[in-house]
């Protein structure tokens, strides 16, 4: 198959959507991959690299739509993108359809075959090709809170491991899902004092395990919530409740009874925020103050690491590619019903329900 990897256009998106090893995997199996020129200098990855793992470099974006049997990229396409789409190709990237009604309808009329990472799913009830950018939020979350902490920030000034005969700071993290867990592994080892609170039990129990004891694990009420986001110097908001808005946890009430300098990182405001004071910020002006607690809100943080996020999101994407690759898009959804759940948009018609009762259309 001939697959085209154009260079991201969205604002400040640094991504691509194959690392020099991904395509190297796909000429290992016969493939035939073209690359824009400079579509990955941003994050390092350089032409020679490319065209060394076997890909052949392209200097416009229109011949790679021109060309390509499979287009891979990183965000959705954008309107001029779109129009570049043809019947019989295959559109493999994230897609985020049901609040984009204008990319839905081009990608409707484009008649082409669109598989969003964003909805391929696992056996055990996950989102593989999410996963990867909420570690890297997690962790990420994590490196902002602390920076946020120092005094030139607005942060209360307390050092996140404290030093010996000084006590660390505290962090709480709510939600223990893949964020929330990425989100402790890194306070752990920064030598803060770490409570997660998660509502799921049986989540609690494996973390407990996880962690050896190392942090709390507290179920989540309205009272635990209070009790450990007046006693923190840092809260990370973790939460996701699936195909809903993020529940508003933390009220303007509580946030004004938090600590002074202490710092908010919203990981969920992507889905509208877990604190009611919450509004979405991006990488060039990313916090504020609300009643002393500085707020941290990127809806993007993986942007912010895009070489880390560029290969932790090949990785992910990279079987599912070479299985589309290898069996065609039909049979290789046929054989993967998990990949079938990536199927968005299908020779012009919505083939994701929700996305569909969302867009008002025929399902
Ligand atoms: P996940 O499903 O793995 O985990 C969510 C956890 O929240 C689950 O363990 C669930 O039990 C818990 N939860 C739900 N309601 C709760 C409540 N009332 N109290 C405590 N816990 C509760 O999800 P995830 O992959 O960790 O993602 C978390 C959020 O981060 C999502 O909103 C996701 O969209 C967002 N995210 C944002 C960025 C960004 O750049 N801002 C990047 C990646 C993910």
């Amino acid at each position: 198959m001939l697959i085209g990897v154009p260079k991201e256009i969205k604002n400040h998106e640094y991504r691509i959507g194959l690392t020099p090893a991904g395509v190297n995997e796909l000429v290992a199996h016969g493939h035939q991959v073209i690359v824009e020129h400079d579509g990955g200098a941003a994050v390092g990855f350089d032409n020679q690299q490319y065209v060394d793992a076997g890909a052949e470099i392209i200097d416009s974006a229109a011949e790679i739509f021109k060309r390509a049997e499979m287009i891979i990229k990183v965000k959705e396409p954008q309107p001029e993108e779109c129009k570049q789409l043809r019947p019989e190709q295959l559109l493999f990237t994230y897609l985020h359809l049901a609040p984009d009604p204008q990319q839905t309808q081009l990608l409707v009329d484009s008649g082409a075959t669109c598989v969003a990472y964003e909805t391929v799913t696992d056996g055990r009830g996950g989102l593989p090709l999410l996963a990867p950018m909420s570690e890297v939020a997690g962790r990420m979350s994590i490196q902002a809170g602390a920076h946020q902490l120092e005094k030139a920030q607005g942060g209360n000034g307390m050092l996140l491991g404290g030093v010996p005969g000084v006590e660390p700071a505290k962090v709480l993290v709510i939600g223990g899902g893949v964020v929330g867990v990425n989100a402790a592994t890194m306070a752990v080892g920064m030598g803060a004092e770490v409570t997660i609170l998660d509502r799921s039990l049986p989540r609690l129990r494996e973390l407990d395990n996880q962690f050896g004891g190392r942090i709390k694990c507290i179920y989540s009420t309205r009272d635990a919530v209070e009790q450990y986001a007046l006693a923190a110097d840092l809260v990370i908001g973790a939460v996701l409740v699936p195909g809903a808005a993020a529940p508003r946890l933390v009220s303007k009430d509580l946030i004004s009874r938090m600590k002074p300098g202490s710092v908010v990182v919203d990981v969920a405001i992507d889905q509208g925020g877990c604190f009611e004071t919450s509004h979405a910020t991006t990488h060039q002006q990313p916090t504020y103050v609300v009643d002393d607690v500085v707020h941290y809100c990127v809806a993007n943080m993986p942007g912010g690491v895009a070489r880390t996020a560029t290969m932790a999101l090949t990785n992910a994407t990279l079987p599912f590619a070479l299985a589309l690759a290898d069996k065609g898009a039909e049979q290789a959804m046929l054989d993967d019903k998990h990949l079938l759940q990536g199927l968005n948009v299908y020779r012009g018609v919505v083939t994701n329900e929700p996305v569909a009762g969302a867009l008002g259309y025929a399902y």
